[in-house]
C-alpha cells in the first residue's frame, strides 16, 4: 500500500517561504497549514471606540459576544496586528478596509510590515548608573546594543538595529531578534551593561520599575543637586547650617549655592572635592556608580575636605542627601571640625521625605523605532515615494496597532511609538531574522486615489470576513487615528 505524505503548503509572507505540513506552523509561528489552507495563527484585531475614554485595553476578545459583525459600536479601527503580511512588495496590503468618518471617505490600508531596520529605544527612571555613553549591552553573550547619552533624571539604552540584526554573527541576530521581539510585547528581558569587571544587570520590561543588579529601582530624581537645593532651599532654613545633595553629575551645596545666598545662608567653611562649575554646584564629586546621587558612593563624607577652620565652628549643623531623599544622613562637627554622625531633627526629617514625595515612580519606557522601507509603502500604492509626500504632508495618518506614531523629520517613513499605547503582543519576528510590527495608514479616500493606491483593492469595512478576532477598547490616551484632528487638509476640504 502506499502511504500518503501529507501536503505540504508553502507560506509566501515573507522571503523565508517556510514548506508547512498539514496542522503545523512556519518557522515563525505567524502562519499555519489548516487542511490545506494557509492562515495567519493570531486574531485580527479591531479598536472600538467608546465614550469611556479611561478604558485599558482588554488582554483578549470575547468571542462569545461576538455576532459576526465586525461593525459594533460607533466605530471600528482595523489594525494591522494580526492582519498578516504580502510578499513580495508589489502585492498590495492584506486588508484596504473603507469607511465613511464624520461624512469623509475615509481608508485604511494595514500591514504587519517585516522591519530589518528597527530597534527600541528605552528610557529608564533612575539615578543609579547602568554604564558609560557607548557602553555595550550584552543579552546572553551577545551585543544587542549600547548605551546612549544620559537625559534629565533617565538612562537611554538604543537596542538593535540593523548592525545588530544583520551585520553580526547569526546568533547575534537571533538573539538581538528575540530580545527586540520581547521587549515590545513587554516581557521582561536582563540587559547586561558593560565589559567584564564593571557590568551592571538590568531587568527592563515596559511600565515596571527596572531591576538593577537585583535591587528594584523605585524613584526618579525630581532635580539634579543643584536644582534640589534651589527647590528646597526654604525648607532647610534655620534647621541646617550646610546641606549637600550628592548627585553623580551636579552636586549642590546650599551655603554656596545662589538660592542661599539669596536667603541670607552664611559660608560654612565647607570644602567639596570635585570640580566646581558655579557657585555651589560641582561636578565629578566621585565616580559613578549604583550609590548615592547616582555616584559610587556608600559614604558621602567622602566628598568634603577639610572645614575651613577660619569660617566653621564646632556644632555646625550638616544636612547630606541625595538627589531623590532616599538617602540621607545628619553630621554635627566636633572640636576639630570633624562630621560626626547625629540623631536628625524631625524638622529635617520632613525635609528628606518631601523630596522623595515629589520624584516620581521609577519606571522603563520602551518605544519601536522602525523605517517602512519602500517595499513596505509599495503594499500601499505603486508609486511609494508618494505615500511618503502625503505622511509628510499630513494628509496621511500613521499609526501602529492603532497607537499614535511619531513620524520622524526628513527623508522616509520612520517611526517611533510607545509600546504600551499598542495592543497586547502586537508585535511577531521572522528568521531573516527581522521583526513584525503592525503599521496603518489612513487618509480620505480621494487622496489615495491622487498617490496611485490600490483603489481595486479597497473594500468597505462592513465586507471584511474573518475567521477569527479580537476586540480591543480605544487605548488610555483616546487616540483616535481617524480625528480629523490629524490632517492637515487644504482649506479644511473634506472631500
Ligand atoms: S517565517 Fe513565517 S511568514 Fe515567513 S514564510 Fe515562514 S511561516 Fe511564512
Amino acid at each position: 500500500m502506499t502511504e500518503i505524505k501529507p501536503v505540504k503548503i508553502r507560506c509566501d509572507a515573507c522571503p523565508v517561504m517556510c514548506f508547512i505540513a498539514d496542522g503545523k506552523s512556519g518557522a515563525c509561528d505567524r502562519y499555519a497549514n489548516q487542511s490545506g489552507n494557509l492562515i495567519r495563527v493570531d486574531p485580527l484585531t479591531i479598536i472600538e471606540s467608546t465614550e469611556q475614554k479611561l478604558v485599558p485595553f482588554m488582554k483578549d476578545g470575547s468571542p462569545e459576544d461576538w455576532d459576526g459583525n465586525i461593525i459594533k459600536g460607533d466605530r471600528t479601527f482595523i489594525t494591522a496586528v494580526g492582519a498578516g503580511t504580502t510578499y513580495p512588495d508589489y502585492k498590495p496590503a492584506p486588508f484596504i478596509v473603507s469607511q465613511e468618518v464624520d461624512g469623509v471617505d475615509m481608508v485604511t490600508i494595514v500591514t504587519e510590515g517585516i522591519f530589518s531596520y528597527c530597534g527600541v529605544k528605552v528610557k529608564i527612571d533612575t539615578d543609579r548608573h547602568l554604564g558609560d555613553e557607548r557602553d555595550i549591552i550584552w543579552v546572553d553573550g551577545e551585543p544587542i546594543g549600547h548605551v546612549m547619552t544620559t537625559e534629565y533624571g533617565s538612562k537611554m539604552l538604543s537596542l538593535g538595529g540593523v548592525e545588530h540584526l544583520t551585520g553580526g554573527s547569526k546568533k547575534e541576530g537571533r538573539v538581538t531578534c528575540d530580545a527586540l521581539l520581547r521587549l515590545c510585547n513587554r516581557e521582561a528581558v536582563t540587559l547586561t551593561i558593560g565589559d567584564a569587571g564593571h557590568t551592571t544587570d538590568v531587568v527592563v520590561q515596559a511600565g515596571k520599575a527596572p531591576i538593577i543588579n537585583g535591587d528594584e529601582e523605585k524613584l526618579m530624581r525630581v532635580g539634579c543637586g543643584s536644582a534640589a537645593i534651589g527647590m528646597f532651599a526654604k525648607q532647610w532654613l534655620n534647621h541646617a547650617d550646610d546641606v549637600v545633595v550628592v548627585d553623580d553629575h551636579i552636586t549642590g551645596v546650599l551655603s554656596e549655592h545662589q538660592a542661599g545666598k539669596e536667603l541670607g545662608v552664611p559660608p560654612t567653611g565647607i570644602k567639596i572635592i570635585g570640580r566646581r562649575s558655579t557657585p555651589g554646584r560641582y561636578f565629578q564629586v566621585a565616580e559613578s556608580g549604583t550609590g548615592w546621587g547616582g555616584t559610587d558612593l556608600d559614604d558621602p563624607l567622602k566628598i568634603l575636605g577639610p572645614f575651613n577652620p577660619k569660617i566653621a565652628t564646632e556644632g555646625m549643623r550638616l544636612l547630606m542627601l541625595s538627589t531623590t531623599g532616599e538617602q540621607s544622613g545628619y553630621f554635627e562637627l566636633d572640636a576639630n571640625l570633624v562630621p560626626q554622625p547625629a540623631d536628625m531633627p524631625d524638622a529635617l526629617s520632613v525635609t528628606t521625605k518631601l523630596i522623595a514625595e515629589n520624584c516620581e515612580p521609577s519606571v522603563c519606557s520602551v518605544l519601536f523605532m522602525g523605517g517602512a522601507g519602500g517595499s513596505l509603502r509599495a503594499g500601499v500604492t505603486e508609486n511609494p515615494v508618494h505615500l511618503t509626500r502625503s505622511v509628510k504632508n499630513s494628509l496621511t495618518h500613521v499609526s501602529c496597532g492603532g497607537a499614535d506614531a511619531y513620524v520622524w523629520p526628513g527623508g522616509g517613513i520612520t517611526v517611533m511609538v510607545d509600546v504600551l499605547d499598542m495592543p497586547s503582543d502586537s508585535f511577531g519576528y521572522v528568521p531573516t531574522p527581522a521583526l513584525v510590527a503592525p503599521i496603518e495608514f489612513t487618509l480620505r479616500v480621494s487622496d489615495y486615489s491622487t498617490l496611485g493606491g490600490h483603489m481595486d483593492e479597497m473594500r468597505p469595512v462592513d465586507t471584511i470576513q474573518t475567521d477569527t478576532l479580537r476586540r480591543v477598547k480605544q487605548n488610555i490616551q483616546g487616540h483616535n487615528p481617524m480625528s480629523r484632528a490629524n490632517y492637515r487638509w487644504p482649506n479644511g476640504d473634506k472631500s
